[in-house]
């Protein structure tokens, strides 16, 4: 059984969460003749605003193509979901599930960037529907760790986060058309 998004935890939520985080630890830049003496500015938040970035800019792309009309994207990084929804709700089912599936596929991506492997435990393993999935940083893939879901060569599987939330949203929207039907 697929839940339900929780609108309290969503890529918005969890966008607001890491962009508060870097205005509270912002990343001080080399100081000219002074660069060697300071200590090093924090890599994560140069990574984190980079991510920030990247995912608004996915976010806008995506809006923009379908609905060219979409006028100027809004100046918060987290409301930029909610005018992607607003300009898109007319598209066509294709269009809406691919924003569906970039949205969850960002909620773990800042989830995952916020240090919280929590919501990969939350998936079902998309093979053999348990919920044993971890997540494996340095392969940037969840693996299944249900013994007997392994592949041809004995291999575990793994999935990468948009194969996760293409399935997640894939089923949420099963369990709405057996509602509407
Ligand atoms: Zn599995």
């Amino acid at each position: 059984m697929v839940q339900e998004d929780n609108p309290q935890d969503g890529a918005a939520a969890r966008l607001h969460q890491l962009a508060e985080y870097f205005r509270e630890h912002p990343v001080e830049g080399p100081v000219e003749g002074h660069s060697a003496s300071r200590s090093a500015p924090a890599p994560l938040s140069l990574a984190t605003l980079d991510h920030i970035q990247a995912s608004v800019n996915e976010v806008i792309a995506h809006t923009r193509g379908a609905n060219p009309e979409a006028g100027p994207a809004p100046s918060r990084a987290d409301a930029v979901y909610d005018w992607c929804r607003e300009h898109t709700e007319h598209a066509d089912e294709t269009v809406q599930q691919r924003r569906d599936t970039i949205e969850y596929r960002q909620y773990l991506e800042h989830a995952l960037r916020a240090g919280d492997k929590l919501v990969i435990r939350k998936q079902r393993c998309p093979e053999c529907r348990t919920w044993g999935l971890m997540w494996q940083r340095d392969m940037q893939a969840a693996l299944c760790t249900n013994t007997d879901c392994v592949d041809n060569d004995g291999f575990s599987h793994t999935f990468t986060l948009a194969r996760l939330a293409h399935e997640h949203v894939t089923a949420r929207t099963k369990i709405r058309q057996a509602r509407t039907t």
